[in-house]
């Protein structure tokens, strides 16, 4: 189980994160993205939108350990 942020800071609602994993992320009323199922999509899918987004406004950590599993923590590795 993994626990996502989107930080509305940054979100410039270009919905990428929606076309890659529709079952967690959709968009607010200000088109902003925001988490509606955090097990909708598989794990992969989130990492891959997280990946995408163009402003780096996603964040996701795992629920059990608080490991952050993006973006990438120095050090972690590949
Ligand atoms: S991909 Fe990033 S900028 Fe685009 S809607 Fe999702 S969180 Fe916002």
């Amino acid at each position: 189980m993994v626990r996502i942020e989107v930080d509305h800071g940054l979100c410039v609602g270009n919905a990428m994160c929606v076309a890659t994993a529709p079952g967690v992320f959709a968009h607010n009323e200000n088109r902003q993205s925001t988490v509606v199922d955090a097990a909708g999509d598989p794990e992969a899918l989130v990492l891959e939108a997280a990946a995408n987004c163009p402003v780096s406004a996603i964040r996701v950590v795992e629920a059990e350990t608080g490991r952050t599993l993006f973006p990438p923590e120095p050090g972690a590795g590949s």
